[in-house]
């Protein structure tokens, strides 16, 4: 099957200037080298802690950034020719919505929910206006909304019904693809798992795409059809769910997951380095229970491995998987 996103070796540096002269004296490396697909309704979820370069990935797909290297697709088309061509970016724009983790401040707090849902019929010229009160009925009934709401402000909704709104105003323009990062977030566990619902029905109903940012791996869970998992503007593992959950090979991998078994739980060492100032040899080697000499001198390809692919020297060389010093099963 096609893929509807694409991305090819994707990097996105920030240079930090200073002085007169505005010298460039760091660079941070926040995405560094990254590929992925997307097809039609199938989601990705993408994990990792905090700085390790999911919002500026999701924000380089919403064309919100530029690539310092490597490509995008989308629907087979480059992302910056898109752009470059009115018709398409405004296409583009109706095809591709996201979803924040903050359901209330996405949200214009002067508005009531009907103009909130309206508004992306008004800036795409879409509809007679006699018809988009119509379509906003339908889609606060599409979100297990109804018309009670459309005179409400957000400040008189919950948590969760706030977040029903930005999904039906994402909806509005019939989209391919959603990025939602972090949307369940700030939500409590029944919400969060209505919400789930609610995105697993759209994408069968819809064929809609998420690219499903979190840090909550049971969410990542219940959504993903493939995961990707990143340390530091890098991929550690690329797997389907079923296999990243039932065997974690990378030793990141294995920490995050440690989380889900109770008693079991595994710390990496010290804190995420910054962006700037990336560990040489595998970036994750100052906080790696397994590193080896070899980890801080040479940077791991990302290399396919019992059908994942996975960026780390024990599983790349046969050495260490021969000589039992690969960790399969430890957690
Ligand atoms: Fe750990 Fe070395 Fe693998 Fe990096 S390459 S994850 S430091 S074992």
């Amino acid at each position: 099957m096609e893929p509807l996103l694409e991305l090819k070796g994707v990097k996105k540096y920030f240079f930090v200037q200073a002085g007169f002269f505005k010298k460039t004296t760091k660079v941070a490396k926040v995405i560094d080298g990254v590929s992925f697909k997307i097809s039609e309704s199938k989601t990705l979820g993408l994990v990792g802690e905090s700085g390790c370069g999911k919002t500026t990935l999701a924000r380089l797909i919403l064309a919100l950034f530029k690539p310092t290297e490597g490509e995008i697709f989308f629907n087979r088309a480059r992302l910056d020719r898109i752009l470059a061509t009115v018709y398409l970016r405004k296409c583009f724009r109706k095809d591709v919505q996201a979803i924040f983790q903050d359901p209330v401040s996405s949200l214009n707090p002067r508005q009531r929910v009907e103009n909130i849902i309206k508004e992306p019929f008004i800036v795409h010229e879409e509809s007679h206006s006699r018809d988009i009160k119509k379509r906003v009925i339908e889609l606060l009934g599409t979100v297990g909304l109804n018309e009670k709401f459309l005179k409400k402000f957000p400040h008189e909704l919950s948590g969760g019904e706030n977040q029903r709104v930005n999904i039906a105003r994402a909806l509005a323009l019939k989209p391919k693809l959603i990025i939602c990062d972090e949307p369940l977030s700030s939500l409590d566990l029944t919400i969060q798992a209505r919400l789930i619902n609610l995105f697993l029905d759209l994408q069968r109903d819809f064929k809609i795409s998420y690219l499903f940012i979190s840090h909550d791996l049971r969410v990542i869970e219940r959504i993903s059809d493939d995961v990707l998992v990143m340390y530091l503007g890098k991929i550690c593992e690329y797997a389907t769910w079923r296999d990243l959950y039932n065997q974690p090979l990378h030793p990141y991998t294995k920490i995050l997951m440690s989380s889900l078994i109770k008693g079991k739980r595994l710390l990496a060492k010290g804190e995420i380095p910054s962006p700037t100032e990336p560990p040489p040899g595998c970036n994750f080697h100052t906080r790696c229970p397994f590193a080896m000499k070899i980890c801080k001198e040479e940077e791991p390809k990302l290399l396919s491995h019992n059908d994942r692919l996975i960026s780390c020297h024990l599983y790349n060389n046969p050495k260490f998987c021969d000589n039992k010093i690969c960790p399969e099963g430890v957690v």
